[in-house]
C-alpha cells in the first residue's frame, strides 16, 4: 500500500503528510522500497501530475482525495471541464486548482512583475552609481518615453547633458526559454546590446552626446568577460591567451552596431561598482568617456578597451 493510501484509510494520523512523503522519497531513492516512486507514494496518474509537476503539496492530495477534487478554477473561478489543469500557488502560499490556461497567463504575470521589480531597482543602482560618479542621471519624460522608443537616462554633467544612458537587466529566466543557441547567454547579451543601440540611436543618432549601455546581471554563472566576449568574440584563457570561438557573436547582428555605444558599464548583482569596457574606436569619443568616468586612457586601454 503506497503512502497516500494509507493516509487515506487514516493511518499515520497527526503526523505531516509532506514529511511523511518526503521520508518516503529519501528511503525510496536510498533502495530501500522496492517498486516504482508512484507505487510507494500510492499516487494515481493525476495525483503524481499534481505532485511532481506542480509542486502540490501531499497534504492538498489527501484533502483532494477525501473531499474530491475540486471542480472550479482557483483563478478565474469558472468549471473545469476536459480542459488539460495545473496546481497554482498563490501569493499567499496556499495551492489551488486551475485550468492550464489561467496558470500560464497568471505565471506570465508574476514573471512580468518580478522582472518590472528588479529593471526598477537596477536603474536606481545605475543612477546612483552616476550621482556617486558626480553626475547626474535624469529619467525621460513619460511624453518622451511614449512618442518612442528612449533610453533610460539623460546624463548630466555640471548641469548640461552629455550623454544618455540605457539599463538592461540580465535575468537569465526572463529569456533564456525563448532562445534555441547552445549558450543563450551570449544570444541574451547580444539581443540587450541591438535593442539599447536602437533606443540610444533614437536620442543620440549622430552620436553627438556619449551613449553608455549598463548591464546589471542577476546571474552567479556570468560576468563581464561574457560581456567582453560578445564584444571581441575572444575567449580568454587563464593564460591571457585569445581564442576567437564566439565571432559568429561579436560578428554577428551586432557587428557594427556595438561600436556606437561608447562605454559599457557591467554590474553584478548586489555590487554598487560595475566593470567598465571602453570603446577605443574612436580615439576623440575614447578620451571623451574616460574623462567622463574620470580614469587615464592610459590605464585604461590595457584592461578594458576593446
Ligand atoms: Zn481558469
Amino acid at each position: 500500500m503506497g503512502l497516500l493510501d494509507a493516509l487515506e484509510k487514516g493511518l499515520y494520523r497527526g503526523e505531516d503528510p509532506d514529511a511523511l512523503a518526503e521520508g518516503v522519497v529519501r528511503q525510496w531513492h536510498a533502495g530501500n522500497i522496492p517498486g516504482t516512486l508512484d507505487e510507494a507514494l500510492g499516487l494515481t496518474l493525476d495525483e503524481d501530475k499534481a505532485w511532481g509537476s506542480f509542486g502540490a503539496r501531499f497534504r492538498l492530495l489527501l484533502e483532494w482525495r477525501l473531499r474530491g477534487w475540486p471542480s472550479t478554477c482557483g483563478v478565474c473561478g469558472k468549471p473545469i471541464g476536459e480542459e488539460d489543469w495545473a496546481v497554482f500557488r498563490k501569493d499567499d502560499g496556499s495551492q489551488v486548482r486551475t485550468h492550464l490556461s489561467c496558470w500560464l497567463s497568471e505565471t506570465d504575470r508574476r514573471k512580468a512583475a518580478e522582472v518590472a521589480r528588479l529593471s526598477n531597482a537596477d536603474e536606481d543602482l545605475v543612477a546612483k552609481f552616476f550621482r556617486q560618479a558626480g553626475l547626474v542621471a535624469v529619467r525621460f519624460s513619460k511624453e518622451q518615453m511614449r512618442a518612442g522608443s528612449t533610453p533610460d537616462f539623460s546624463v548630466l554633467r555640471n548641469g548640461s547633458s552629455v550623454g544618455f544612458c540605457e539599463v538592461k537587466s540580465f535575468i537569465p529566466w526572463e529569456d533564456f526559454d525563448t532562445f534555441e543557441a547552445d549558450d543563450p547567454t551570449f544570444d541574451s547579451l547580444s539581443d540587450r546590446i541591438h535593442k539599447a543601440v536602437s533606443q540610444l540611436d533614437s536620442v543620440n543618432p549622430d552620436l553627438t552626446q556619449l551613449s553608455i549601455l549598463a548591464i546589471v546581471n542577476h546571474e552567479d554563472a556570468v560576468n563581464w568577460l561574457d560581456l567582453r566576449s560578445v564584444l571581441t568574440g575572444d575567449f580568454i584563457s587563464e593564460r591571457a591567451e585569445r581564442y576567437p570561438i564566439y565571432v559568429d557573436v561579436s560578428q554577428g547582428r551586432i557587428r557594427a552596431e556595438k561600436w556606437r555605444i561608447d562605454l559599457y558599464l557591467w554590474f553584478d548583482q548586489g555590487k554598487s561598482r560595475p566593470f567598465m569596457l571602453f570603446n577605443n574606436s574612436d580615439e576623440l569619443r575614447f578620451r571623451r568617456a574616460c574623462d567622463l568616468m574620470g580614469v587615464n586612457p592610459v590605464e585604461v586601454r590595457s584592461v578594458a578597451a576593446f
